[in-house]
């Protein structure tokens, strides 16, 4: 058995060799970016991944030719690390690809953003009439008490808006009713964005993108996300790195305030450090000895939302020129659709005529919908997409179903002292242990941030830097405002591991 009192860590990562290699659990945009900037090093490192895929909630599914991002991945940073080291592992198939995604209401497409002239086309002047009169009544009215994400927008929009845009897609999103959500967060997640300021930027322009939120262009590997965890793990194992899939970590054996061994697939390995993604829940479910029962019960009330989404491909549709338009019609469940030629045409097969879409579904792993069979969601997928009157369900050609886990960490009221003490414990129990990622570090993140978490966590182990992997934050600037999925639970948003702006996925 080692003893862990003589081997501290070493600036500089000299504690690190063949036998104590660097072990990196999960195999998701964190993990691959740790393990890639540690074999560019020259360090030996093993990833362990639980999936047989690599990827994570970002990854890339194939199927008869077709490639589908689950949730659609638009890759966007204000980090040059970050943007260098992608345009570094993807090269010339790093493609610049036009962003278009509209609302989709009342069997009609609404420009998002919106515009002035579309809006009246769309609405029609009478609806346009009922809903400035809402909005006025709103403005006329005393306020009353404004403590639910309801009141707060229906304040502020007029009631009819707020039906129409608002309260059904933000229900279907979250799982919760608008009554039970938050002020708060409709204060974060719409300010900046009234009635007049979305009018003007209707009738007007968003000039100098006052309402922060879209970006016209992004980048997208030709092959979808996926292409760039292929490529990253390429390099990783041409350099000497070892990636293990099908690889759960079911142990961490914790010695003297380090991790002496890593358990994964029957197999223990013996970490010189670990990097870990893996959501806390799970860091501190695996830990031995037990972690005080106030960390397991603070990584145990941590909660996540799940979605799931039904992949078709459809028979000779190109359905609509949009990446993802929003359902905001009544009588379906479903909450986004993606068109994944549009992301990239790269995405379907060569010299194919068909559409394949990605119909996203949210939910709560357990419940009715994550729970029903595939093949039921697959015939209420194509019944939907009829009902949109966007395809004809008999030319769905084939369809299946892919479910996330752990697609989006939950800020609920008490999220961030649960955090906070599942901190404490890993800055003084596990010394040579670091918390990257989205779930890793419960944090709503776009890729960019997870990927910098990672950078910074391996400058800390090889440079001896003293990197706060919490408050490492980068600015996203593709906000979506009111279709952002940004988390309504929360009362109190704001802990010092979430100073700065927060990243949201659209
Ligand atoms: C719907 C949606 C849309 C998004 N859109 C965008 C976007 O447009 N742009 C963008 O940049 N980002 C977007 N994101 C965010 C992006 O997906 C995440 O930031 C990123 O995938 C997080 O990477 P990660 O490595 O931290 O975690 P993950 O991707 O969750 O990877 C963690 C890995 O750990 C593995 N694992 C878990 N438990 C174990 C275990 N016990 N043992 C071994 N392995 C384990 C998992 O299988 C997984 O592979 C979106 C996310 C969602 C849900």
């Amino acid at each position: 058995m080692p003893d862990t009192q003589m081997v501290p860590s070493v600036p500089g990562g000299a504690d690190i060799s063949s036998d104590r290699p660097v072990v990196v659990l999960g195999g998701g945009p964190a993990g691959l970016t740790a393990a890639y900037q540690l074999v560019k090093a020259g360090k030996p490192v093993i990833v362990l991944e639980s999936t047989g895929q690599l990827g994570g909630i970002a990854r890339t599914t194939v199927k008869e030719g077709f490639r589908f991002d689950l949730g659609g991945h638009r890759f966007f940073t204000k980090v040059q690390e970050v943007d260098d080291l992608w345009h570094e592992i993807v090269g010339a198939e790093f493609l610049k690809r036009p962003r278009q995604s509209r609302i989709y209401w009342n069997d009609k497409f609404l420009e998002y953003p919106l515009e002035g002239m579309d809006v009246i086309r769309k609405l029609g002047l009478w609806e346009l009439t009922l809903c400035m009169l809402s909005y006025l009544w709103a403005m006329l009215k005393p306020k009353g008490s404004e403590d639910t994400f309801e009141e707060w927008v229906s304040n502020r929009f007029g009631r009819r808006l707020y039906n129409h845009f608002f309260k059904t897609y933000t229900e279907k999103l979250w799982g919760v009713k608008a009554t039970e959500i938050r002020a708060e967060w409709a204060a974060q997640r719409i300010k900046g964005l009234s009635f007049f300021a979305a009018a003007k930027a209707a009738f007007f322009g968003n000039k100098g993108n006052k309402i922060k939120s879209l970006i016209s262009e992004f980048n997208y590997p030709k092959y979808g996300p996926g292409q760039m965890w292929e490529l990253m793990a390429e390099a990783i194992t041409s350099q000497g790195g070892e990636i293990r899939l099908n690889a759960p970590v079911t142990k961490l054996k914790i010695e003297n305030q380090r991790i002496t061994e890593v358990v994964a697939g029957g197999e223990t390995l013996t970490p010189s450090h670990v990097i870990s993604s893996l959501p806390l829940r799970t860091t501190v479910g695996i830990a031995e000895p037990e972690a005080p029962v106030e960390v397991r019960d603070a990584a145990r009330g941590l909660r996540y939302r799940e979605f799931l989404t039904v992949l078709l491909v459809i028979s000779g549709h190109d359905l609509f020129p949009d990446n993802w338009i929003y359902i905001h019609q009544p009588g379906v469940q479903v909450l986004r659709i993606q068109n994944f030629k549009s992301w990239s045409p790269y995405m379907v097969p060569e010299g194919s005529t068909d559409a394949s879409v990605g119909m996203e579904y949210f939910c709560f792993e357990g419940d009715e919908l994550w729970n029903t069979e595939d093949e039921k969601l697959v015939a209420m997928a194509a019944e939907e997409i009829e009902k949109l009157h966007l395809a004809r369900a008999a030319d769905v050609k084939f369809g299946f179903v892919e479910r996330v886990h752990k697609a989006y960490p939950i800020y609920d009221e008490l999220y961030a002292e649960r955090v906070r003490t599942i901190r404490n414990w890993l800055d003084s129990d596990l010394k040579n242990l670091t918390q990257v990622g989205r779930n890793g570090l419960h944090r709503y993140n776009n890729s960019d941030h997870s990927m910098l978490t990672a950078m910074r966590a391996v400058e800390n182990i090889l440079r001896g830097t003293d990197h706060d992997i919490w408050s490492v934050n980068v600015e996203s600037v593709y906000h979506e405002e009111v279709h952002d999925s940004e988390n309504p639970y929360a009362k109190d948003q704001h802990t010092p591991a979430m100073d700065g702006p927060l990243a949201s996925d659209r």
